[in-house]
Parts: structure tokens; sequence; C-alpha cells
């Protein structure tokens, strides 16, 4: 049985017939809704966070030349790993990420205010360096689009067991796809092995979810998939402000 740590390790997935069948099925399942998105709505975006999933999302969008925007919010605190992948993916598939940086003043004034690394000593400063890093950006991503993309799925954290396919995002007034919310994290890595597609070399050092570096750790077998992010605060905390209900 594939454990909850080796489970990112690429090299240990056993690929069989009924797991190609499967993954083909959920592949054009993700196809279709896009597409369908793109019909009924003018603009269409991929909010990229770089992870294992937006890596198949990645590869999906390309190979099947769907209309859809990327883009990822490039917060200042990445790991080096995460901008290695930004350059590899664009070298593969022959197209620009659109990068989205955080406003610098309101960033100086954080950091001048409450310290380099203000966001360990409070849920409250954790939750406003997220605001000035990724939300703020994403807002001016998101801003005139009818429909944005995510990777995220049911069973990455206690936060997203009820994700549906498709809702609406009152925040953004807008619709939120989350094409492999019912995907398993098996079938994520094997859409990767058997199609070859680029993905964050952390995920070998145990690093299923990635962000920001300073908030994000390895994890151990039996430990939730994102219990490395912000792994100081209590699971109920674990979302950065992106994804609102
Ligand atoms: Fe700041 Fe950490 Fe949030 Fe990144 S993940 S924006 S460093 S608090």
């Amino acid at each position: 049985m594939i454990t909850q740590a080796n489970k990112t390790h690429i090299d240990k997935i056993d690929i069989d017939d009924e797991l190609i069948k499967i993954i083909d099925e959920k592949s054009k399942n993700v196809i279709s809704l896009i597409q369908k998105n793109i019909e009924k709505y003018s603009s269409v975006a991929f909010a990229n966070s770089l992870g294992a999933e937006d890596m198949v999302l990645i590869d999906l969008i390309q190979k099947n030349k769907l209309s859809v925007e990327a883009f990822s919010i490039d917060t200042g605190r990445l790991p080096p790993e995460t901008y290695n992948l930004i350059q590899k993916v664009e070298d593969k598939y022959q197209f620009k990420i659109k990068l989205y940086f955080p406003d610098h003043q309101k960033v100086e004034s954080y950091v001048n205010t409450n310290g380099i690394n203000a966001f360990y000593s409070s849920v409250d400063l954790r939750k406003s360096c997220c605001a000035i890093r990724k939300v703020e950006p994403l807002n001016r991503a998101l801003k005139d689009k009818k429909v944005w993309i995510t990777g995220m799925r049911q069973e990455q954290s206690q936060t997203r067991f009820a994700l549906k396919e498709e809702e609406f995002d009152e925040t953004h007034q807008s619709q939120k796809l989350n094409p492999l919310s019912t995907w398993s994290e098996l079938e994520v890595w094997a859409y990767i092995k058997i199609n070859d597609v680029p993905y964050n070399t952390l995920h070998d050092q145990f690093y299923p979810s990635i962000g920001c570096a300073p908030c994000t750790r390895a994890i151990s077998a039996g430990e939730d998939i994102r219990a490395g992010r912000w792994w100081w605060e209590d699971p109920q905390n674990k979302e950065c402000g992106l994804h609102v209900k």
C-alpha cells in the first residue's frame, strides 16, 4: 500500500490498465468542463499555484489548446525550486505564465512595522501577510474574469472536503472551477508519471503541498497532505484567503 509520505515519490507508483482508464475518463471530464465554460464565458483564467495538481491542469490545457490565461502569484517568498519549475514549464510548453506581484509599498510597510518573519507571531499577522502577498494580487488577476480555475482537491485537507467541481465565487463574482476536486493524490501523480509532466522537485523531499518557503515544511508518514503548510497553526486556519467561502 502506498503510504502518505511516499505517495509523493513518483517512482513508487504502479500504473495498471484500470488506473490508466480512470485517469483518461477524468481527463476528458476536465477538458469538457473547461471547454463548456470557455464557450459560455469569454474570459477564463487559471490560477496556477504550481503544485502537482496545477501541473496536471497545465498539461491538459496546453495539449488541448484550451483558451485559458494561466497566471501565478510571486509572493517574493517562494522557494528556489518553484522558480525553477516556472522556467521548466515555460520551456516545455512554450508559453509564458503571467506573474502578479504584491504591492511593494504594502510589503515594505508590513515588514518594516512587524518584522521580516512576522507571520510566525500570530494568526492575524500571518493572515495579513497572505492578504498583502497573495490575496491582493489575486484580486487584481481576477478582475474582469468571469471564470477561474483552481487545482484544489477534496482530500487535500479538512477545509476542502466539500469542494465542488463548479461553484459561484461570491468574493470575485465569478464562476470557480475545481476540475480536479474528486481526483485522488495517486491519480494526480499517475497522470504526471504517464505524461512526463514537470513538477516541483520539493515533492520528492516529502513536500506534498508547497507555498512560500518560510511557511512550508516537509511532512512525515501519516500526516495530512497540508500539514506542512503553516504547520504551527490550528488545522482550521489553514487557508490563505485565496479560497474564501
Ligand atoms: Fe506570507 Fe507565509 Fe502567507 Fe507567504 S504563506 S504570504 S510568507 S504568511
